[in-house]
């Protein structure tokens, strides 16, 4: 079995980083950067969306694992005092893994050409480069209505508790096979009409979006930020690929969420 360890690069990440390294190789367990079939994310759940990018090439081979050394995490779990638990378990194989869904965005271009594919763990927002945001908004084919304010954001079930609580999204379980489209700031009077309320999409339902007016848009993909100029369409949907997660004991997703936003109230 080969692994890779991604560091958020603070100097406890990197320690821990070292130590289960060295751990890992006493179990014969072989560091390999290029093609791990377990890759251990050290620092916060920011670390594993980098992780995730980083070998997003190879997910149906990968499985990932958090540790976190900051606050609990949704993706980062494991607190450094039980490392020596988890490497025994890694070392144990084999393990258990779940499989989560993710987003798959398409980007087409006015001007013809090969069309940019982006997968996302979180979520994908779209804003505009200068003023409001003006697009059509389309379900399965179907014009659905003009989207006018700050931005939309587009959501797997694992980054619902992320960008998209904050606007009022709900939180779907990451069992649960599907996408979620949320408002930022939609501009609503007697001219203007949007939905208003949080859209969950099933795995087989496409949203696009289509500019009205402006085609330069500010795209995000989890932490990254793109620019895309001359946009045709943005297309969002249930990827076929699916992220991978070690798991080595029960930790309830609820659980998690209550842990995180609730506390001992
Ligand atoms: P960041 O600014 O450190 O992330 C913002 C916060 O979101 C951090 O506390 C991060 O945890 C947490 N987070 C990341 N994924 C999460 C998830 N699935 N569920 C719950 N919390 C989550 O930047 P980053 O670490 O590079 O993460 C990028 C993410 O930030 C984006 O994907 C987006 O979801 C989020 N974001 C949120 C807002 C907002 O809430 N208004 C605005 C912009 C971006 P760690 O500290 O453990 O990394
Ligand atoms: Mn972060």
């Amino acid at each position: 079995m080969k692994f890779a360890i991604t560091s958020k690069g603070d100097s406890v990440s990197n320690t821990l980083m070292l130590k289960m390294r060295t751990y890992l190789q006493d179990f014969e367990l072989e560091y390999d950067e290029d093609q791990p079939d377990i890759v251990i994310s050290v620092g916060g759940d920011g670390t594993l969306l980098y992780a995730f990018h980083r070998y997003q090439k190879r997910l149906d081979k990968t499985a990932f694992v958090g540790v976190h050394t900051g606050h609990l995490g949704f993706y980062a779990d494991w607190v450094p005092e039980e490392v020596e638990k988890l490497v025994i378990a890694i070392a144990k194989t084999p393990y258990q893994v779940v499989e989560y869904p993710i987003l798959e965005v398409i980007i087409r271009h006015l001007n013809g050409g090969k069309e940019a594919r982006y997968l996302a763990l979180n979520e994908s927002t779209v804003k505009a480069v200068e003023g409001s945001l003006v697009m059509d908004l389309e379900i399965k084919g179907q014009r659905f209505e003009t989207f006018r304010g700050d931005g939309l954001c587009i959501s797997t079930p694992s980054g619902s508790t992320a960008y998209n609580k904050a606007l009022g999204g709900a939180i779907l379980h990451p069992s649960i096979e599907a996408i979620q489209v949320a408002e930022m700031a939609s501009i609503n009077n007697r001219v203007f009409r949007t939905i208003g309320s949080p859209l969950v999409l099933p795995g087989h339902h496409t949203c696009m979006l289509k500019p009205i007016n402006h085609v330069d848009f500010q795209i995000t993909v989890d932490h990254l930020t793109l620019l895309h100029k001359d946009v045709k369409s943005i297309q969002y949907r249930v990827a076929q690929e699916k992220i991978k997660f070690a798991r080595f004991r029960p930790f309830p997703f609820w659980k998690r969420v209550r842990d995180s936003f609730v506390g001992d109230k």
